[in-house]
């Protein structure tokens, strides 16, 4: 043979290669692509059965016998390689240890390859068109058996499990092709080889087998649409929400369930669902959402339960929706949901808000108290402790502004500086205690006989300075009048003694009626100070008990 046709082999393969690239590097599931390699598989055990009969040359019978059955290795792979997406176990795959499932394959490959001694298989009359099998090839069988027992195996398991009704019909389907395949290939065996002396060979058993079990294959693929990526998407949504659903058909049976319903309703795929049963009997909104249930049968139901739960209540929303096919109801979906997370959250915020709100009450106490207290300060701050009326300090500071006010607009005013007489007398005769007395009982006496606007200080022992603001010399006049016999009438009784006192007050009056002072500072107000002792002082002087004017 020549080179050209080894060409067209050559092409043939590369084409082949770059149809595996094509379908290994496109975004297509997992399950696809094994279901690729298997396909081809399926695909080329026939085709190598037809090959070996085109040609008379035993290394090409060789070629296709040992191909043929490489390809049952690729076979075995691929059938586990499918089991395992089918039942959605393919993260198994991405552990090492999964690298082990080929090894068996790989070898007993390897062994068909190099055909040690003829062990696996071996010409009759130098054709391998009738041939005898050695001991490798029951090696061989018994490992596709093997791989053929664990795919069984696997899917048994996903049969038993919870999976959805949906994956379960997938793969009774294909459970149902692999036992056809698997019978036929015995059959093959046991009639071909087993008993290949007493029987002529009855071709294409294993094919057609294979054949049979790739139709069931298609059927699992159109009618249960395995590959539809969207399907497959929203049973994963399906299996892995965190809300527990339930489908039941309008005789209320179940007909889907999820993983996540199992904590609320202990139930099984054909199941009779009773909606009572699974709803908390003490509860208050149960009958409500019975009714609404039973009487509303088309209309979106919603209601928030509390379930026992291990440690805790759990706060359930259930949700019923009906299923309407062409506006007919088919069936009811079930949602439940375990909102105890947000209702703790709520919970714990409107505790907070409330510990916040207690918080805040005493925050606005203490600024209350705060508020008082800094007013008593200011208080205390101007106020003479013994006497409550204002002290020097202050009344300092309100002549400060009034009399440059008073200048600026020619307001007369008048300044009183009194002090009371023979004091140290008040003070020796009857005690500090009663002399504290004596100066409480002046004060009040004078304030009666001010008017609102005079303010009163103390300017010290028992001396008091008063601020008569609008007032000309002759009301001044009046008004210190007023007050000296305000003091003088003022009888007070000494406790202990059982006597009564009165004293007199000497004053000074200072009058203001010129406004010429250019600048009023405090030079000036020191002045008027000044003028206003000095006239006290004369008062006292001239014989105490009596007032000295003088005008500025
Ligand atoms: P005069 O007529 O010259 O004013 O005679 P007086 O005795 O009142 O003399 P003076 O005003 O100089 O003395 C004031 C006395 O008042 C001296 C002090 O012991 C007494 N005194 C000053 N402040 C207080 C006080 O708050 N309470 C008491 N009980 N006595 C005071
Ligand atoms: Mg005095
Ligand atoms: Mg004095």
């Amino acid at each position: 043979m020549g080179l050209i046709p080894w060409i067209d082999l050559a092409l043939c393969l590369l084409l082949f290669v770059l149809f595996v690239y094509v379908f290994a590097s496109v975004t297509i599931t997992n399950l696809h692509k094994a279901y690729l390699v298997f396909h081809f598989s399926m695909m080329l055990w026939p085709f190598c059965q037809f090959a070996i009969k085109t040609t008379d040359n035993p290394r090409f019978q060789l070629f296709y016998v040992k191909l043929a059955f490489v390809d049952t290795s690729l076979l075995a792979i691929g059938w586990l390689l499918f089991t395992i997406f089918l039942t959605g176990h393919s993260s198994f795959l991405r552990r090492k240890i999964s690298l082990l499932l080929f090894i068996p394959a790989l070898l007993v490959a390897l062994g068909v390859i190099f055909n040690p001694n003829g062990w696996f298989v071996q010409p009759v009359y130098g054709t391998y068109i009738q041939r005898t099998y050695g001991p490798l090839f029951w090696f061989h069988i018994t490992m596709l058996i093997a791989y053929v027992v664990v795919s069984l195996y696997i899917m048994y398991l996903a049969l038993v499990s919870d999976k959805a009704l949906r994956i379960k019909k997938q793969i009774k389907r294909v459970l149902q092709g692999i036992m056809v395949m698997t019978a036929f290939i015995l059959s093959d065996i046991i009639l071909n080889v087993g008993l290949s002396r007493f029987l002529p060979v009855i071709p294409g058993f294993t094919s057609f087998g294979i054949l049979l079990s790739a139709v069931f294959f298609i059927i699992a693929i159109h009618r249960d649409k395995v590959f539809d990526i969207v399907t497959i998407a929203h049973q994963d949504i399906f299996d892995t929400i965190a809300i527990g659903i339930l489908v039941i058909d309008d005789n209320d049976t179940v007909i889907e369930i999820n993983h996540s319903l199992l904590p609320y309703v202990q139930l099984k795929l054909g199941d009779r669902f009773h909606i009572e049963a699974i709803l908390p009997k003490n509860s208050d909104k149960r009958e409500l959402f019975l009714e609404s249930y039973r009487n509303q049968p088309l209309e979106r139901t919603e209601t928030e339960l509390i379930y026992e739960g291990n440690l805790m209540p759990v706060h359930v929303n259930i949700q019923v929706a009906p299923i309407m096919v062409s506006g007919l109801r088919v069936g009811r979906i079930i949602t439940f949901q375990d909102r105890s997370e947000l209702r703790r959250l709520i919970d714990e915020t409107s505790n907070q808000n409330q510990i916040l709100q207690v918080r805040n009450q005493s925050l606005i106490g203490i600024q209350t108290e705060l508020f008082q207290t800094n007013q008593k300060l200011e208080q205390m701050a101007i106020t003479d402790s013994l006497t409550g009326c204002y002290n020097r300090h202050y009344l300092t500071q309100q002549l400060e502004q009034e009399v440059m006010k008073n200048m600026n607009f020619q307001i007369p005013f008048a300044i009183l500086l009194l002090d009371i007489d023979y004091f140290k007398l008040v003070n020796d005769s009857y005690g500090h205690l009663v002399g504290d007395e004596v100066i409480c009982s002046t004060v009040e006496a004078i304030k009666l006989a001010l008017r609102r606007t005079d303010i009163l200080a103390r300017y010290g022992g028992e001396e008091f300075i008063i601020y008569l603001p609008n007032t000309n010399q002759t009301q001044a006049t009046i008004l210190a009048e007023r007050v000296k016999s305000a003091v003088e009438s003022n009888k007070m009784i000494i406790p202990n003694i059982a006597t009564s006192i009165s004293i007199t007050i000497s004053m000074g009056l200072l009058s203001i009626t010129t406004f010429a002072v250019e600048n009023p500072q405090n030079s000036y107000l020191n002045e008027l100070y000044e003028s206003v002792d000095k006239a006290l002082y004369q008062a006292k002087k001239e014989g105490r008990n009596r007032i000295v004017s003088i005008s500025k």
